[in-house]
């Protein structure tokens, strides 16, 4: 089975291989590679922080002209090999070809956005702010820059960060997360392509050690975290501590709030796409269905018929809507949550514990479930579930809503479906979460916006994309400067 190298200098290099992980397709559980994990990835670290050092400083005095150009040229080799990274990603992650094809075209938008990086890296000047002074701030580079990504989304969540840390002069290295590693190899195989001087991007693999590695590594001066809440912010918390620049995107639990005077059809085909699209794990994922006061009529029926039609499969197969779950041990975890919830007195409405998906009979299925009526207290209410559970609760009023919403962990994203616009009004003002949907529900935002998140979602100041990332890849250095007019003549 062949080990997955990093690629650190400009050059494929085999990892120590003490501890070897297969990597797995969730759709069937055949292994399509191995990866190297455990305490011998902390030298690869360590090797690609040597590399990423010694590129920075002829990097950082790069024009940032030229730091773009070879963005330019991997936006080409990215819509060239699009459809063969969307299938990387179905293999090992598990999602429809479609929904990986998407994840590919918002990669790809942020590199456009990066290549805007020569305008937004421009800064402010104030001529004669006293007679004959003037004052103006300039952006550098922070350095070593690294990202930390999850399992869900292998090919667009670097993304957010690398393209914009180059364009700004810092030199960088990406952790993909073990169980999806093959689709940043593919990523590095067009990258390496580039006109790129050797060290200025590495890839390196792992799990714990090889995060920790780079949250405590003296040379790393910046670190983009996306994962769990418990992993961001132990992640955001050692990286600071070691006088790091952090932000630590966590997990999230989802709401959409159903008035009675939303247009029911639109609706109902808008949160079944938000809740089931990748089997329920996007962090973007609707969690928790509200419906307020008469919405419920009609509705419960309509969302249950719209969820059981959803086909269950192999990603790569024509038809299907819905992919595996990323492990056995992560079906194992939902199917436990889902009977914890019916044992606490939640209905199920449809229950999809262990479809039977003919030639995929091991594959890590679960089909759409819904839970009605979860007690307000119970554990299912506040976990992160990940999977392709809805529960479904009903409340008699917005401002219940809204304070339920409010009492929870997360702050990922919230929604509402309503004609009346002073409900949505309300609700977007008075929802503590970091992306709100009106009538909609909420995608990754495009590339010209942060990707934000409240609460515990979110650990940190500046997000991720657009001119957030301009401003997390770099440092401000004011300049204050004196030429009297009189000056030239003592030269
Ligand atoms: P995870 O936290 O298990 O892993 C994320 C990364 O951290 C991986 O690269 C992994 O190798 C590393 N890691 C795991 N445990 C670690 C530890 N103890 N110490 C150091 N490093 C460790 O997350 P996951 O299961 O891969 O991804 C799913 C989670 O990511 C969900 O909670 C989801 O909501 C969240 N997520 C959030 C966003 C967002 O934008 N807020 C986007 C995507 C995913």
């Amino acid at each position: 089975m062949p080990l997955l190298s990093n690629f650190i200098n400009g050059s494929w290099q085999k990892s120590l291989e003490h501890n070897r992980v297969p990597v797995v397709n969730p759709a069937n559980l055949e292994t399509l590679a191995e990866v190297a994990c455990g305490q011998e990835t902390t030298v690869d670290v360590d090797n690609a922080v040597k590399a990423a050092s010694a590129a920075l400083n002829d990097w950082s005095n790069t024009p940032v002209m030229e730091r773009v150009k070879p963005l330019y040229q991997l936006r080409s080799l990215l819509e060239e090999h699009k459809n063969a990274l969307a299938e990387t990603i179905t293999l090992e992650c598990g999602k429809t070809l479609s929904e990986s094809l998407g994840e590919m075209t918002r990669a790809i938008e942020n590199v456009e956005m990066a290549c805007a990086t020569p305008a937004l890296i421009q800064s402010e000047f104030s001529e004669d702010i006293a007679s004959g002074i003037d004052e103006f701030m300039i952006r550098q580079p922070l350095g070593v820059a690294a990202c930390i990504s999850p399992f869900n989304f292998p090919g667009m969540i670097p993304f957010w960060f690398f393209p914009y840390a180059l364009a700004c002069g810092n030199t960088y290295i990406i952790k993909p997360s073990e169980k999806v590693p093959m689709t940043m190899n593919k990523l590095f195989s067009l990258i390496e392509q580039l006109d790129l001087p050797k060290g200025v991007i590495n890839l390196v693999h792992g799990s714990k050690e090889s995060t920790n590695a780079l949250l405590t590594h003296p040379e790393v001066k910046a670190i983009s975290f996306v994962g769990s809440s418990e992993v961001a912010k132990y992640v955001y918390a050692t990286a600071a501590a070691h006088g790091k620049r952090v932000q630590a995107q966590g997990g999230a639990k989802n709401p959409i709030v159903v008035l009675p005077d939303a247009d029911m059809e639109m609706t109902t085909k808008i949160v079944v796409d938000s809740v089931y699209g990748c089997a329920g794990q996007r962090c973007l994922a609707a969690s928790t269905i509200i419906t307020v006061g008469g919405a419920s009529k009609g509705f419960r029926e309509a969302i249950a018929d719209s969820a059981a039609s959803r086909v269950t499969g192999f990603g790569l197969d024509q038809g299907v809507e819905m992919g595996p779950v990323i492990t056995p041990e992560s079906k194992q975890r939902i199917e436990n949550l889902i009977q914890q919830g019916i044992n606490e007195g939640a209905k199920p409405l449809i229950d999809g514990r262990s479809p039977r998906v003919a030639g995929y009979e091991k594959g890590n299925f679960i089909a759409p479930t819904i839970l009605e009526n979860i007690p307000r207290g119970s554990e299912l209410n506040t976990t992160e579930i990940f999977g392709p559970v809805m529960n479904l609760m009903h409340i008699k009023s917005v401002d219940e809503a809204i304070n339920f919403i409010n009492s929870g962990r997360y702050g990922n994203m919230a929604c509402l479906f309503t004609s009346s616009g002073s409900s949505a009004r309300k609700f977007r003002k008075e929802v503590k979460a970091g992306n709100i949907g009106i009538n909609i529900g909420v995608a990754a935002p495009m590339a010209q916006f942060p990707f934000s998140g409240w609460k515990d979602s979110f650990y940190g100041d500046l997000h991720g994309q657009g001119r957030h990332a301009i401003e997390f890849f770099t440092q401000t250095k004011v300049v204050v400067e004196r030429w009297p007019k009189d000056w030239s003549r003592k030269f």
